[in-house]
């Protein structure tokens, strides 16, 4: 049987098409490369398995896979920098890319997960932060192309299971990192760890003192399976996937110039509109409903696999 990855050469797209490669899976990675990059696929191109199509979601309507059983949607410009470029397509790219992937899986049955993300909780009230808590976001920001997109997405995909009966799985992503992460997406954990291993000054926006959760790549995937494959059609989520141990940026700042014996040193700049002061998920339901999963890798391991995929394969 064949799986669709829309977004699969971007970060967790192409982390997650290596595992279903690993399974035995057929996959076609469905991308427009515009925040991704064919560097994170160049070792698939290969195998006979993998399809590469080079195509925008948006314009994905008339895609027709054989034997198509499952799709993983993914496609959408994810770091603040990326997605607020384009504000208006990023919108474009949520919206009519679910309705395009939600019609497809009607046409093949195919099961459909939507990965969402912390960002529909806003800067949040509630801490941390469970699935029946419906957020904080300012609908007018700089954030809400993105926050509202992936907001709209979900209704799309209740919508599309009340009244088509979609078989349809809503995770809800926290900040991730690990290897494939693009060096110049802006996002924390690589700008810091860029910043460090070239001994420029690491930029702590604000003081320092919000906090994020980080969970390693593979530990996302681990969960992301296990939600497709392992649990039945009347579970649609959403559910959060994340690592609830909670670090303040300058934590992170520390810990990156101590784990990479960098000469950098901190400066302090602003601190971007709309910035969430919190956010760490509840893992309850994720944990109860996938038989006892919970993030494995600790951020010491995990960054240090990080900075290694940085060393080696951007800066070699
Ligand atoms: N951040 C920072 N310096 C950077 C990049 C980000 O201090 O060079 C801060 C950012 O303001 C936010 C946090 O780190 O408070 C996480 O930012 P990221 O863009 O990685 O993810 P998100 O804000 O979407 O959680």
């Amino acid at each position: 049987m064949a799986v669709l990855v829309s977004g699969g050469a971007g970060f967790i797209g192409s982390n997650l098409c290596v595992r279903l490669l690993n399974m035995g899976e057929t996959v076609f990675c469905l991308d427009n490369l515009f925040s991704s990059s064919i560097d994170n696929i160049r070792n698939l191109q290969d195998h006979p398995r993998f399809h590469f199509i080079n195509l925008d979601i948006e314009h994905a309507s008339h895609l027709q896979i054989p034997n198509l059983s499952m799709i993983f949607n993914l496609a959408c410009p994810a770091s603040p920098v990326h997605y607020q470029y384009d504000s208006v397509k990023t919108i474009r790219t949520s919206v009519l890319g679910a309705i395009n992937m939600l019609d497809i899986a009607v046409q093949s049955g195919a099961r459909i997960l939507q990965a969402s993300t912390s960002e529909v909780y806003g800067d949040p009230l509630v801490h941390p932060q469970v699935e029946n808590y419906w957020g904080n976001v300012n609908p007018l920001g700089e954030r809400s192309c993105y926050d509202e997109g992936k907001r709209c997405a979900e209704s799309l995909f209740m919508n599309y299971h009340r009244q088509f009966g979609t078989k349809i799985k809503i995770i809800r992503i926290f900040n991730t990192y690990g290897p494939n992460m693009l060096e110049n997406d802006g996002r924390v954990v690589s700008n810091f760890i860029m910043q460090a291993l070239t001994n420029k000054d690491i930029t702590i926006y604000g003081d320092g003192s919000q906090t994020r959760s980080f969970q390693y790549v593979d530990d996302l995937i681990d969960a992301m399976i296990k939600i497709m494959y392992n649990t039945s059609d009347d579970f649609t989520g959403p559910v959060n996937l994340g690592n609830p141990e909670e670090y303040t940026i300058k934590e992170i700042a520390e810990k990156v110039i101590e784990m990479t014996g960098s000469k950098s040193k901190i400066v302090y700049l602003p601190l971007p509109n709309d910035d969430p002061t919190r956010r760490k998920p509840d893992i309850t339901l994720a944990n109860k409903v996938l038989n006892g999963w919970f993030p494995q890798v600790k951020l010491a391991d995990g960054l240090a696999k990080t900075i290694e995929y940085f060393k080696s394969n951007i800066l070699k």
